[in-house]
């Protein structure tokens, strides 16, 4: 079916977006998290998922827009989404790029277990003037993504190999054996020590992001060693090794 009778099917220019959006992951997306060649379109009772995969189950979410992938992507009711993330049932995320002429630019995946309550924000409520006053939704934090969990599928129009994104996705699937708080605070240290990007670290290195973690973690009263304690979570994972005198080096 090409584009133009789609128009006609469909009024809005967001709705024929969505349809050849979701037609072109049910023809060409497979399953990053296991070796099935294809996934399902899920049904419509399925608030919030659009795809699983017939094989493991994996459940997916498509969000897909024109212009560029930005640091905050608009997201559902921020309280369904704190609820979705402390019960562990956030999707897999695909957020698809798409060009004026309907081509797939971008295509990001970002596994479930990336979805911390660190990854999202509250929106400002709906003005009374809206149809749903008072309603809160929420936005997705990219940059709070570590950039492990942004997976690209195609970037900037080069399909990225299949095997290399599921091996991708095997890498950090370890992260999903963690419980959903401790998890948080490993990919928020994590994506510190990927932000500081460099081989050798040190512990004052990653206190120079104490007040981003405070804010993350309004509550904690004892940062440093939450710090200390999860740069010990990502050395037994492999992420890092301890060199002695607070010096780490990046391992992965
Ligand atoms: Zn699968």
């Amino acid at each position: 079916m090409c584009v133009a009778e789609l128009g006609v099917k469909y009024k809005s220019n967001s709705q024929v977006a969505r349809v050849v959006s979701e037609n072109w992951c049910a023809a060409q997306m497979y399953c990053p998290a296991c070796s099935s060649d294809a996934l399902t379109a899920a049904a419509n009772n399925f608030p919030g998922v659009d795809f699983t995969c017939p094989a493991c189950s994996s459940v997916y979410q498509l969000k897909s827009r024109k212009g560029i992938i930005g640091r905050r992507i608009n997201d559902s009711g921020y309280e369904a989404m704190l609820r979705a993330i402390r019960s562990e049932q956030v999707p897999n995320l695909l957020l698809l790029q798409y060009s004026s002429l309907w081509s797939v630019i971008n295509l990001l995946l970002i596994p479930s277990f990336f979805f911390t309550e660190s990854t999202i924000e509250k929106r400002k409520p709906l003005t009374d003037r809206a149809q749903r006053a008072g309603w809160v939704g929420c936005n997705i934090l990219l940059d709070n993504v570590p950039v492990d969990g942004r997976i690209p599928i195609i970037k900037d129009g080069v399909v990225t190999n299949r095997t290399a994104v599921r091996r991708a996705y095997s890498r950090v699937s370890q992260f999903n054996e963690l419980k959903g708080d401790v998890r948080g605070w490993t990919l928020d240290v994590l994506n510190i020590s990927r932000k500081l990007n460099r081989q050798e670290l040190s512990l004052s290195d990653f206190y120079t992001f104490e007040q981003h973690l405070q804010n993350l973690h309004p509550s904690n009263k004892n940062i440093r060693a939450k710090i200390r304690q999860q740069l010990q979570v990502l050395r037994d994972m492999g992420y890092l090794a301890f060199e002695g005198s607070g010096r780490y080096s990046v391992l992965r």
